[in-house]
């Protein structure tokens, strides 16, 4: 929201100062009408930053709407369209779709931008088609006029390009944030098993030493029956964590429930041992507390080398078993070779 309020105070001050300058430039041609239409459009916006310190944007932007459209239409029947201020209509149709997207993104009321654009189109189309037929109020130099239409478009397409860009960067922002809370697990900050899975089926593809191990928590149960499902899942934060310590350069996500999948680079038997044992043990030698309850938490996993399987359903099948041996041969050990297996 403050970066909303920062924005829209930029462009109050940015339209405040066109006006003082038109309204400089009309005293110069002395366009009466036209000067002192410049005091009630002052106050629009000076009306304006009051409006946005106290947050009511929906009725700040219809006055600012009303009051660009009708200042196009004066400005047009005064001066003709040589001066370009119709343009002006070009460059408030996007920024109408850009309001109703940011309305719609901070759950506020909204204005209805069809029928606003539609209006803007129609006193457009009065504005531009009455300065065809009838003369101008002012009748002022045709080389003014064309200096007034080059900088009215410029003012127009710098607009133009400006929304453009900042409505990119929104929708870019918001496409990245809803990509990461599609991969990520949300107590665990890990990747999700979805993501896991696409990221187990790219690196079968690849010709190098990669493994997985799949690890699973000891009598998780026990932990969620003997002191409750918050200290659980404070449990299974802090194990995620220590993953995160232990193995940096791993992927590493959570699998289901108590059961996560790492995937890393390196030869099964050497690193994958080496590594799975560091995070057995760092596990294992952690004290975790929650609510003053002293747990001690261990985990058992199998290790499954990428080499050896040709779809991920074997892959994972493969560290699975082991980690059912593991479990049933004594748990918080890391099983290579699965013994059991004929
Ligand atoms: P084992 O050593 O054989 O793995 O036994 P276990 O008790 O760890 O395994 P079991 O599959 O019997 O129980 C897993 C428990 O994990 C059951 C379920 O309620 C709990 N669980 C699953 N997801 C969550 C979660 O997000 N938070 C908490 N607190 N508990 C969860
Ligand atoms: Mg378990
Ligand atoms: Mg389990």
């Amino acid at each position: 929201m403050e970066e909303i309020k920062k924005l829209t105070y930029s462009i109050n001050t940015v339209i405040l100062l066109l006006v003082f300058g038109l309204a400089s430039f009309f005293a110069l041609c002395h366009a009466t009408f036209l000067i002192w239409f410049s005091i009630p459009t002052a106050m629009v916006y000076l009306v304006g930053y009051y409006l946005i310190r106290t947050e009511r944007l929906a009725f700040y932007v219809r006055l600012v709407y009303f009051w660009i459209t009708l200042y196009m239409c004066i400005t047009t029947i005064c001066l003709g369209y040589r001066f370009g201020f119709h343009l002006y209509c070009l460059s408030m149709i996007p920024i109408i779709f850009y309001t109703e997207y940011m309305a719609k993104k901070l759950g506020r009321q909204n204005i209805n931008t069809i029928l606003v654009s539609g209006i803007i189109v129609v006193c457009y189309l009065i504005s531009t088609g009455y300065a065809s037929y009838a003369k101008p109020v002012y009748d002022i130099d045709s080389k003014i006029a064309g200096i007034f239409w080059v900088f009215n478009s410029g003012v127009v397409l710098f607009f133009l390009i400006f929304y453009s860009g900042v409505m990119l960067k929104m929708i870019t922002a918001s496409e990245n944030q809803l990509t990461d809370m599609a991969h990520t697990d949300r107590l665990t900050g890990l990747y999700n098993r979805h993501f896991m899975i696409t990221k187990l089926e790219t690196t079968l593809k690849e010709d190098k030493s990669q493994f997985i191990a799949m690890a699973d928590i000891d009598h998780f149960k026990k932990i969620n029956d003997t002191y409750g499902h918050n200290t659980g899942d404070y449990v299974l934060e802090n194990v995620a964590r220590i993953m995160k310590e232990v193995c940096k350069d791993c992927e590493i996500s959570r699998w289901g429930g108590e059961e996560f999948v790492i995937l890393s680079d390196g030869e099964a038997d050497k690193d994958g041992v080496a590594l799975l044992e560091k995070l057995r043990k760092a596990i294992e030698s952690e004290d975790f507390f929650f609510e003053d309850q002293h747990i001690k938490v261990t985990i058992t996993a199998g290790i499954a080398s990428a080499n050896d399987h040709t779809s991920v359903d074997l892959w994972v099948n493969d560290a699975d078993e082991k980690l059912y041996f593991g479990k049933n041969n004594g748990r918080n050990r890391v099983v290579l070779i699965n013994e059991g297996a004929n």
